[in-house]
């Protein structure tokens, strides 16, 4: 096996197509050199080595030293530089880079060859012994921290007491010699730490940082990065060793970060930041707030310190031009890392860039319409889930702001919540059901947990690409970031901002989309769904095969869906009608009753209300199919819960408490969810569904007098077999009759069952003789095939997956080895007897794109989803068939 691939100095022995083998940033930086240009030469060992690696027990092959030996000698060869030697001393970086980027989550090692003796070759030859000591100070810290596992408070506390002793409050303060001195100080605190000295042979450096970086995939907060984005574990990173080059060699050397579009908004502008004088880990960090790139953003923003196309107009001018070829080189908008040393540009990254779902839909439409894209491409590049932040409430333009403060407009949204100071705070209060903002001085990997739990994140340093920026778009979360004004004391726990104070739990609002920081909570509005949002879409709706419905039966609910784009309902569940204030006494009746007759008392009742909920979803879904479910659920959940429940069911049917409770003790279950539910009440207790399927033909037959007629399905549930099918839809055909004879008219409709019990699914070639549908119930079906129940899986599913055992939560994405299997399976059974049966699916993850992806093969009709999820599945869908 070839384990290293070179780059640089006119070589590239990879390109942008092998993201796979190299990772992202190896396949990237051999695709720029492959064009011409400049990156610092280097060389990737692939990410086949990460597996390799964890296979043979974290040991390398004895076939991967020479290769490192021959990428070294490349490196050597076109720096004319050499490794360890004491004059003209090379220097790398050991990078991380995975096939799907990772930002900030695995380690990176810099400055890696240096030594008592090649930072006096690196002082002369610079002829600046303070930048050469710095250097390797830097370097054994980062070193000590990431390979050797020395706490990194050691160094810091050092350099802290270095800066008091000598009285100055800056590290700009130090000169050479106080930086020699620290390093001294700093093998010290190492040789006390591990017992043996800083490894001062630069190939010993070497790979012990190649070793590290390939450990830090299985760090905990890279599994959790994984977890949440769906990366999946034996992917591992691929490792780049490249030659240094230095941003911070004085006045003409800089380091920054820039994105070739705005990655908020998507606007056709180059957008960056950058730092005089800096190395790179200084702009992402956000330990100093970072200069803009270009004039126009410097004088948006009223900033006082030049923007780079004023301070370096040359390098700029350059840098420009990188950005217009590299965005038309990969067609897609860049998310680009650069060093100019001593003047001179050299590219370090470059990557398709995260961005907000409205600049992912306003890029992907701004490039169809210039020609670079084709539509389809556009569908293909906006992530379905993406879609989610677009479609959740904004804040209200006229409701008042109590603004305490402006910071950045880091990642656009609305959060209003409760202030938690450390990422563990947030998780605890997210879990008891609190909305969180995580307010911190800036975030670092470690508070992934937290900012995922939080609603919105706050910061008081760092700019528009540190990590807290980076990371909270990526997750969807609003952000607003280098809010300077906000004094953050984690002792005390308290926000000091505009001359007040806010203790944690306390309620602020952030807006992402204008970096405004106020207190309390602020009114939002319903998003805007036209405009870049409406073309693309109108784009997945030609290319999909699939349609969507939605899982509704609030008049609400129904509306909202049809705005998303439903085509339908695949979903009603009528047992959330009964919950209603209005008829949970006669639903307890009727669930209380003795008898039959006594159930048809509070039958009655219900037969209007019912009649009702349906007139009115089939007004709003006019003529559309809507398929209402007949009622599914353990029954224990309608029980009283408290005294005066009982005393208004006594009073309502005549009867006692005491006997009530009787019949309540008699009703009890020990496993409901596998109890009396779902078709099994309609066979013990027909009158329910008698009157179900009375007040769905009554209703429709009442719209379709009124105007356009709906096209009712009505659904099954839980069934195992032919049999119960078989004897519901003779009752439904029944009632059918007899509406229809009372009312000297007729409709069309229905009859199917949902497919949820793995005996469903093997006897479906029987079911389907019954069945004018089917609808897979996946959570069920999930729940029974695997065993485990859907209520109390979170407790345990999250370690399964981190240990490798399941490759996601089978409730959100479908488990496509088992229940995936019983749902083709039973589609093709089904076929076989009725060869035009309508195939759909209801559970979950019919608004999953993963999900939706599996029913486009498994050739269902339609997914059903809930309503804020329509448009996921629209998009999700049209990318499954293209
Ligand atoms: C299902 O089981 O997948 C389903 C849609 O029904 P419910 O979630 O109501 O059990
Ligand atoms: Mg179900």
């Amino acid at each position: 096996t070839n384990w290293v691939y070179r780059f640089g100095g006119g070589v590239s022995d990879g390109g942008k197509g092998d993201r796979n083998l190299l990772g992202g940033k190896g396949a990237n930086l051999a695709e720029m050199a492959s064009i011409g240009l400049p990156v610092p030469p280097g060389f990737t060992i692939t990410t086949e080595m990460c597996t390799a690696f964890y296979d043979n027990g974290e040991e390398f092959p004895d076939t991967l030293g020479p290769e490192v030996e021959a990428g070294l000698k490349h490196i050597e060869t076109i720096t004319g530089k050499a490794f360890g030697a004491p004059e003209k001393p090379l220097l790398v970086s050991v990078r991380s880079g995975a096939r799907a980027s990772m930002p900030g989550m695995m380690d990176t090692v810099l400055n890696l060859g240096l030594n008592d003796e090649t930072v006096a070759a690196m002082a002369r030859e610079s002829g600046d012994a303070r930048f050469a000591w710095d250097s390797y100070r830097r370097f054994i810290q980062m070193y000590s921290d990431v390979v050797l596992g020395i706490d990194h408070y050691i160094f810091e506390d050092a350099l802290e007491i270095a800066k008091e002793d000598k009285g100055v409050h800056l590290d700009t303060d130090l000169t050479a010699d106080d930086w020699q001195a620290l390093v001294a100080t700093y093998k010290e605190k190492v040789e006390e730490e591990l017992g043996r000295p800083f490894p001062q042979d630069p190939k010993d450096q070497l790979w012990g940082g190649i070793r590290a970086v390939f450990a830090s995939w299985q760090t905990e907060r890279a599994k959790i990065y994984r977890r949440l984005n769906d990366i999946p574990h034996e992917w591992g990173t691929a490792v780049n060793v490249q030659a240094m080059v230095f941003g911070n060699m004085g006045e003409t050397s800089a380091t920054g970060v820039a994105f070739t579009r705005d990655p908020s908004t998507g606007a056709n502008a180059y957008y960056g930041e950058f730092l005089i004088n800096a190395q790179g880990e200084d702009v992402v960090a956000g330990i100093r707030t970072p200069q803009y790139l270009t004039r126009e953003a410097r004088a948006a923003a009223n900033a006082k310190s030049a923007s780079m196309e004023e301070a370096m107009p040359d390098v700029y001018a350059e840098l420009a031009a990188t950005f217009a070829r590299l965005e038309s080189h990969y067609a897609d908008m860049q998310d680009i890392e650069f060093t100019v040393e001593q003047g001179k540009l050299w590219l370090l990254q470059t990557r398709s860039g995260k961005r907000t779902a409205k600049a992912a839909l306003k890029i992907a439409v701004d490039m169809v319409a210039d020609g670079v894209i084709s539509k389809e491409e556009a569908v293909r590049r906006v992530e379905p889930q993406a879609l989610d932040q677009l479609l959740h409430p904004a804040l209200d333009p006229d409701a008042p702001r109590d603004v305490l403060t402006v910071g950045l407009p880091a990642s656009p949204g609305a959060a209003s919540g409760v202030i938690a100071f450390t990422a563990d705070e947030a998780e605890r209060r997210a879990s008891l059901g609190e909305d969180v903002l995580l307010v911190r001085v800036e975030t670092s990997p470690e508070d992934i947990h937290g900012m995922h739990a939080a609603k919105g994140i706050l910061t008081a340093r760092g700019g528009m690409t540190s990590h807290a920026a980076v990371v909270a778009r990526g997750m969807g979360r609003p952000c607003v970031s280098g809010a300077g004004a906000l004094q953050i004391d984690r002792q005390a726990r308290t926000l000091t901002v505009a001359g007040r104070s806010f203790a944690e739990g306390e309620q602020i609002t952030i807006d992402g989309g204008t970096g405004e920081v106020m207190a309390g909570e602020v009114a939002t509005v319903q998003p805007e769904l036209s405009g870049d949002f409406g073309a693309l879409m109108g784009w997945a709706d030609e290319f999909r095969r699939m349609n969507v419905r939605t899982n509704a039966e609030t008049p609400a609910d129904c509306r909202a869906a049809r705005e998303f784009g439903a085509e339908g309902i695949g979903l009603c569940r009528t047992e959330h009608m009964f919950f209603d204030s209005g008829r949970i006494t006669s639903v307890r009746q009727m669930i209380l009753a003795e008898d039959a007759s006594g159930r048809r008392e509070a039958l009655a009742k219900l037969l209007p209300e019912q009649r009702s909920d349906f007139s009115e979803i089939f007004r709003i879904m006019a003529g559309l199919p809507v398929t209402i479910r007949l009622l599914d659920p353990p029954l224990h959940e309608f029980m009283p819960q408290r005294e005066s429940d009982y005393d208004d069911v006594a009073a309502a049917s005549g009867t006692s408490v005491d006997r009530l409770k009787r019949r309540a003790t008699e009703l009890h279950e020990f496993n409901p969810m596998l109890g009396h539910r779902g078709v099994r009440l309609g066979i013990t207790y027909p009158e329910i569904y008698e009157m179900q399927a009375r007040a769905i033909f009554e209703a429709a037959l009442d719209v379709a007098a009124e105007g356009e007629a709906p096209l009712p399905e009505i659904m099954v549930p839980l069934v195992m077999g032919a049999p119960e099918l078989a004897r519901m839809r003779a009752l439904i055909e029944r009632v059918a009759a007899e509406v229809f004879a009372e009312r000297g008219t007729d409709i069309a409709y229905l009859i199917g069952t949902m497919i949820e019990l793995p005996r469903a699914a093997l006897r479906a070639g029987d079911i389907a003789e019954h069945a004018d549908f089917f609808s897979f119930g996946t959570n069920d079906l999930t729940q029974t095939t695997l065993g485990i129940s859907r209520d109390d899986a979170a407790r345990f599913l999250g370690e399964y997956v981190d240990k490798g055992l399941l490759p996601k939560d089978p409730f959100v994405s479908i488990d496509e080895a088992g229940v995936g299997e019983l749902v083709e399976l039973a589609a093709e059974r089904g076929r076989a007897t009725a060869p035009e049966i309508k195939l759909g699916i209801c559970g979950e993850h019919g608004g999953d794109p993963a999900s939706v992806h599996f029913c486009e093969g498994a050739g269902l009709a339609y997914v059903s989803c809930s309503p804020y999820r329509v448009p996921i599945a629209r998009l999700a869908a049209a990318q499954a068939a293209l």
